[in-house]
């Protein structure tokens, strides 16, 4: 059979309340523009982030119920301990609340004044904690990763000349070397094994730490399965190994390939530094056993990490992109290609090419798609990125609008209904206005600011 399925059957479901284009056309002026300032019960098909907004499976709300809030040594911190290691063999696994917080306790290790990290391409809370720490991110994915259109199989790969050259240049400063899999920032593009072991040689060779951000590693691992040389008779649960094998350590965030509603982690081999790190971990999160978890949150993602590896998950977790992918694009809609793992990225200023970047054409793609369809993305543009620390504003490198799918959540119903959505779009993109920006905060503005139209 030719048509790939959804794998799963629906035992619970979380009924949408049906809104009107008049009803949205209000709402979204009343919340000033901004899609963060929606309720989200007035939104029909939320794809704002794919982080904990998953669905979890039955065995792992049987598993919610067998968790143990024991405060020290919980049978749950240990059947999660041993789930972590199955797929990557670290020494030490130190539970957190988030992906940040593992975060922040690496880099209060390794960050400070003076010191630089690289990584194929930060994402913005591990930038956040980098910079947080005094020291600062550098990007050093390939060129085709820059090019919303190269087909290249791997646009998340680090650029290994680059890498050698820059430890030779900065190897002081330096402390370890970051790959994010799959490049979040970057699209969701995945990094080839082959690519995640020569940047762990780079780095040994100059005497640095490897440490893998493994957000997103069964995506990753499903598309060196499919795409890499070599590796299509081999499972998901064999590359994951191989991939975090040459690695250090790494950070997690559990929200994401573990298939949690919340959750994270740190893991380390090196004894000295698991012990820095479980100390700031108490000071900040939790006793080691459950960190910044409950034990019942410890369970789930036990249980969401056997789930994650399925084969048949992945196949159909990458073809909803594809299938979205693939109708855009056969409507002349700009999309950055090849589809990426967890999101669908429209070129909205290539799209929208009468809106000038600084009247923010993501901006105004996003509204006027929940307005037309109900549908919620976020802009990636010059919204999130073009105000700087000293107040002034230019164009961001893209104005893209990412459509992230959470897991095992919606059907292909709902995505033919975004493709038709699109499809409306395209008749009328040419009526579209740009907006303005009326109230902002000094940080991060695009999470609270205010917009009118143009
Ligand atoms: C989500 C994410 C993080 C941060 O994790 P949180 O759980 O949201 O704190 C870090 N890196 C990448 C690549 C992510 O996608």
């Amino acid at each position: 059979m030719e048509t790939i399925i959804e794998p799963f059957r629906i035992k619970s479901v979380e009924p949408i309340r049906m809104t009107t284009r008049g009803e949205r056309a209000r709402l979204i002026r009343e919340a000033r523009y901004n899609l963060f300032g929606l309720h989200s019960d007035d939104v029909l098909i939320d794809l704002l982030t794919d982080s904990g907004t998953g669905a979890m499976s039955a065995p792992q709300w049987a598993a919610i119920m067998r968790g143990d809030e024991s405060y020290a040594g919980s049978p749950s911190y240990y059947r999660f301990e041993s789930a972590v290691k199955n797929l990557m063999p670290f020494k030490h696994v130190i539970p957190t609340h988030q992906g940040r917080a593992a975060e922040a306790i690496l880099f209060s290790i390794f960050g400070g004044a003076g010191t630089r990290i690289p990584s194929n391409t930060h994402f913005d809370t591990t930038r956040g904690n980098i910079e947080a720490s005094g020291a600062a991110g550098d990007d050093l994915v390939i060129a085709e990763g820059h090019d919303p259109a190269n087909m290249h199989p791997f646009k998340g790969n680090m650029d290994l000349d680059r890498l050698d050259a820059y430890l030779t240049e900065h190897g002081d400063a330096v402390p370890l070397v970051m790959t994010t899999i799959t490049n979040n920032a970057g699209g969701g593009q995945p990094v080839s094994l082959a690519n995640i072991r020569a940047t762990a040689e780079i780095a040994h060779k100059h005497g640095k730490p490897f440490i893998i951000d493994g957000c997103r590693f069964a995506e990753n691992a499903w598309f060196i399965k499919s795409r890499e040389p070599g590796q299509q008779d081999r499972s998901i649960t064999e590359i994951v190994r191989d991939c975090f094998s040459v690695a250090d350590g790494m950070t997690m965030s559990a929200k994401k390939d573990a298939f949690g509603n919340i959750g994270g982690w740190l893991a380390l081999n090196d004894d000295d530094l698991a012990t820095e790190a479980r100390a700031h971990l108490i000071r900040t999160e939790g006793f080691p056993t459950y960190g910044g978890m409950a034990g019942r949150d410890l369970d789930a993602l036990a249980q969401g990490l056997s789930e994650i590896v399925d084969e048949d998950y992945l196949r159909y977790r990458i073809a909803t992109n594809q299938y979205i992918v693939d109708r855009l694009d056969a409507m002349g809609i700009p999309v950055v290609k090849p589809a990426g793992g967890h999101a669908v990225f429209v070129d909205a200023r290539g799209w929208l090419s009468h809106i000038p970047p600084l009247e923010y054409p993501g901006q105004a793609l996003s509204v006027a798609l929940y307005e037309i369809a109900g549908v919620r993305s976020v802009e990636i543009g010059t919204v999130m990125f073009g105000r700087h620390p000293d107040g002034t504003e230019t164009p961001a490198a893209m104005d893209l609008v990412r459509l992230a799918f959470p897991r095992r959540t919606y059907t292909q119903s709902h995505a033919d209904y975004i493709v038709e959505a699109f499809g409306e779009l395209a008749d009328m993109k040419d009526s579209l206005r740009g907006l303005r920006i009326i109230e902002e905060p000094r940080l991060m503005r695009h999470f609270t600011c205010g917009f009118e139209r143009l």
